[in-house]
C-alpha cells in the first residue's frame, strides 16, 4: 500500500508577524499541555484505520514548533510511532523560529530522531526582518544555523521571503550561499487582507516586469550555486529535495493532526464513513479542537475533531494534478492539454518546453502559471 505523510500542526506563536494569516494564537501553557494531550489522542484514533500503511514523512508545522518543550516533542513522536507505522527512513521535520532554539533544544529535537530542521529565516536584512515585526535578527538566526550544524543537523531548509519593498535580493542570495543550507524555500510575500501589512500604504505588490526579474536573479543565482530549481518555490542540493512537500505536490495522501490541520486522502475517509476521495479540515481554535478530541471517552464513539469535509469530483481531481505537477520540474503528461494548438506559440514565447511527450514551464513561465493553465486546460 501507498505510504502516506503526516502533518502536525502547533498554532501557537508569541508574537504575531505583520504579514501572517496563519492559523495561530499566543501560547497559553495550560492550554498547551491540554493540546499536546489531544494531538496524542488524535494519533491514536487513526490506528485501527491506516494499520499496514507506512508514513514516509512526518512534518510538525505552526505557528511555532519550537516553542514546544522536548519532553512535548518526544511525547508527540513516541505516539506517532506507537500509533502509526513509521517508514525506516522516515522524514521527520520540525520547523523552528531563530528566537525559539537554543542548542540545548535543537539536541534535543535531533536526539528525539527530527531529521530536517526548517528555519523560517525569512531575511538576512534586519531592516526587513524588522519590517516583517518578525521577533529575531539576522545574526540570530545565522547562529541558529550554525547551533543546528554543530548539534548534528545535516539537512536543514531556510524561509525566504521576497517581494518587500526596498529589500536588496542580492544581500539574501549572498546570505544563501554563505550558509548553504540543503534546501531553500523562496516564498513571494502575499499580502493577505486583514493582516497589518495589507494597511501599511507602503506595501505595494511589485509589477510583473520587477517580479520577474527578481524570480530570473533568484533561479538563475541558485542553480549556479549548485540547488536545483524543483519546484516553483522550491530550491535542494541533489539527494535533498523535501519528501514530505513533494508528497503535497504529488496528490499523495496524508493526515492532517492538530487544530485547523488538513488532511487528504484519495483512499476517502473510512473513519467518518466516507469512501470518496476527500479533503479535511480540523476544529479552530485550539480550544474547540481539545474540546471535542478530550470528550472521546471510548473507542466505540470517536469524535474526529472535523469542521469540514470536501469531496472531490474527477474533475476537480484532474485540475488539482495539472496544477500541482505543472508546480514541479517534472510537469505533466502532453496527452492531459486540451488547447494542443497553442503550444507551439507558449515554446515560442519561451514560457513551456517540450521533452519526452511531458510539459514543463520554462522559469519566465513558472512567473505567469495560472494564465498557462487557463490557456491550455
Ligand atoms: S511565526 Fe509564522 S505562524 Fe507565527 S505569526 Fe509569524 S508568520 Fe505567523
Amino acid at each position: 500500500m501507498e505510504p502516506y505523510s503526516v502533518y502536525i500542526h502547533i498554532p501557537y506563536c508569541k508574537k504575531k508577524c505583520k504579514y501572517c494569516s496563519f492559523l495561530s494564537i499566543p501560547p497559553q501553557p495550560e492550554e498547551m499541555e491540554k493540546y499536546i494531550e489531544a494531538i496524542k489522542s488524535e494519533l491514536k484514533f487513526y490506528k485501527p484505520f491506516l494499520s499496514g500503511r507506512k508514513v514516509k514523512s512526518i512534518y510538525i508545522g505552526g505557528g511555532t514548533p519550537s516553542l514546544l518543550e522536548p519532553p512535548q516533542i518526544k511525547e508527540i513522536i513516541a505516539t506517532a510511532s506507537v500509533s502509526l507505522m513509521l517508514q525506516d527512513n522516515i522524514e521527520i521535520t520540525m520547523e523552528a523560529n531563530p528566537e525559539s532554539i537554543s542548542k540545548e533544544k535543537l539536541k534535543s529535537m535531533y536526539n528525539l530522531g527530527i531529521n530536517r530542521l526548517s528555519i523560517g529565516l525569512q531575511s538576512f536584512d534586519d531592516n526587513v526582518l524588522n519590517a516583517l515585526g518578525r521577533l529575531h535578527d539576522a545574526s540570530s538566526a545565522l547562529s541558529a544555523i550554525e547551533k543546528a550544524r554543530n548539534v548534528g543537523f545535516k539537512n536543514i531548509n531556510v524561509d525566504i521571503i521576497y517581494g518587500i519593498p526596498s529589500q536588496d535580493i542580492t544581500k539574501e542570495l549572498d546570505g544563501i550561499k554563505a550558509v548553504m543550507p540543503e534546501h531553500v524555500s523562496f516564498y513571494y510575500l502575499t499580502i493577505e487582507q486583514g493582516t497589518p501589512l495589507s494597511m501599511d500604504k507602503l506595501f505595494t505588490p511589485l509589477n510583473d516586469d520587477a517580479f520577474q526579474e527578481i524570480y530570473t536573479k533568484v533561479h538563475e543565482t541558485l542553480v549556479d550555486a549548485g540547488y536545483e530549481h524543483y519546484e516553483v518555490s522550491n530550491f535542494a542540493k541533489p539527494g535533498f529535495q523535501s519528501i514530505h512537500n513533494m508528497n503535497y505536490w504529488q496528490r499523495g495522501d496524508y493526515l492532517g493532526i492538530g487544530s485547523g490541520a488538513h488532511g487528504f486522502f484519495k483512499t476517502g475517509l473510512p473513519w467518518i464513513g466516507m469512501t470518496a476521495q476527500a479533503r479535511y479540515e480540523n476544529a479552530y481554535p485550539p480550544s474547540a479542537y481539545i474540546e471535542k478530541v478530550l470528550n472521546t471517552n471510548s473507542s466505540e464513539s470517536i469524535n474526529f475533531p472535523i469542521s469540514r469535509v470536501e469531496v472531490l469530483d474527477t474533475d476537480a481531481e484532474t485540475l488539482e494534478n495539472i496544477f500541482l505537477s505543472l508546480r514541479t520540474w517534472k510537469g505533466i503528461d502532453i496527452a492531459l492539454v486540451k488547447n494542443k494548438n497553442l503550444l507551439s506559440h507558449l515554446i515560442e514565447d519561451g514560457l513551456i518546453k517540450i521533452n519526452n511527450e511531458r510539459l514543463t514551464l520554462t522559469v519566465k513561465g513558472m512567473c505567469v502559471m495560472d494564465g498557462i493553465v487557463t490557456e491550455l486546460f
